[in-house]
């Protein structure tokens, strides 16, 4: 059984008025929709994609592919006679990406998307586009006049050559993948993508364990490299569901085999755990004690969230506190950075400690 670990950020970014972007999330199904049109219509463009999808989860109506696509009908439907039939909304759009968890024997995962809103898919440390763009760049790029990278900065890369809300009907696009514990999916506005590229997603989607932090740490590095455009993240981990033991029935009676059985489990569950405590061993990272202002950054033998049940150990306390340090590093360690080696993580330390005198 499959369960996610979810979670959004949004910022208007540095230049525009107001937020047009808008996002959902339930345990099962995600959307980020960014609006356009003059006078808020943007705004509520988005905002009614979010609606209709809060709808459809409360009416259970996203259980396959064919379901994720009629939810994006649905939405356009509604935002397009909102747009008819209201004063100042005319001509009002948003695109869309959706992401959905299919129950079944095997763990799927369906994404739709219009315009250029994108899922990306994180899975063995690759990240993978899983939307295709609805853009005029886009298109620039499937007949070989621009590459993708050129294309990041194209004047004409915020055309989009679908959107909901436009026309009567729209076409949508759906994929389906199979998927698995461990794999990360990102659904993102064109203010993150315009702002960072792949490589730099990727990085930050590798080395931020917590989704809390991966979509806050996104949000924060399109801000910082220029926020032109209204930014929103939402980041989604695939998880195994925890059993529930309480509810287990006990074992009545154990036979001779099964007992050979259990030795041989007992041996097999050891060296998993043996396995795991190696790798809740393996590696440095960079964080702050704890939350307070007074809290001094410590570097930890293993990841910062352990291992099933191993904490990672402190191994170095540095003098530095947080509010010693400017905004920049604070984020910078709230990141959290991790090393292959102890030198690794002391440089990385000593790195700040230079920066504000007193290394
Ligand atoms: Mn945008």
């Amino acid at each position: 059984m499959l369960t996610t670990r979810f979670a959004s950020a949004t910022d208007t970014g540095n230049l525009r008025p107001q937020n047009e972007d808008s996002a959902y999330c339930d345990a099962q199904f995600f959307v980020v929709a960014d609006g356009m049109g003059g006078h808020n219509a943007g705004e509520i463009a988005s905002a009614i994609a979010c609606t209709k999808a809060a709808e459809a989860t409360r009416d259970g109506r996203v259980g396959s592919l064919e379901d994720l696509a009629r939810f994006v009908t649905d939405a356009n439907a509604a935002i397009f006679d909102a747009a008819t039939t209201t004063t100042g909304q005319h001509g009002m759009g948003t695109t869309i990406t959706a992401l959905a968890i299919f129950d079944g024997p095997t763990p799927t995962v369906g994404v739709a998307n219009v315009g250029d809103s994108r899922t990306y898919l994180l899975r063995g440390g690759q990240l993978q586009q899983v939307s295709v763009d609805h853009s005029y760049v886009q298109e620039l790029i499937v007949q070989g006049y621009v590459s993708k990278e050129e294309a990041r900065t194209h004047p004409q890369r915020n055309i989009v050559t679908r959107a909901l809300g436009i026309d009567r009907a729209v076409n949508v696009d759906t994929f389906l993948i199979n998927s698995a514990p461990g794999d990360r999916f990102m659904l993102c506005s064109d203010g993150l993508v315009d702002e960072i590229d792949d490589a730099t997603i990727e990085t930050i989607m590798r080395t931020t364990s917590e989704s809390t932090d991966c979509a806050r740490a996104l949000v924060t590095a399109a801000k910082a490299a220029g926020g032109r455009d209204n930014i929103t993240v939402v980041v989604v981990d695939l998880i195994t569901a925890p059993v529930d033991t309480s509810t287990s029935p006990l074992v009545p009676s154990v036979s001779g085999d099964l007992v050979g059985g259990l030795v041989v489990l007992a041996l097999f569950a050891l060296l998993v755990v043996v396995g795991v405590w190696r790798s809740a061993r393996d590696g440095y990272s960079v964080v702050f004690e704890d939350d307070t202002a007074s809290a001094n950054v410590v570097v930890l033998n293993g990841p910062p969230d352990g291992v099933w049940w191993f904490d990672p150990s402190i191994k170095e306390v540095s003098p530095l506190t947080r509010s010693q340090l400017l905004d920049a590093f604070v984020a910078d360690i709230e990141r959290v950075r991790t090393f292959d080696s102890l030198e690794d993580a002391r440089r990385f330390v000593d790195g700040i400690a230079k920066a504000v005198g007193s290394g």
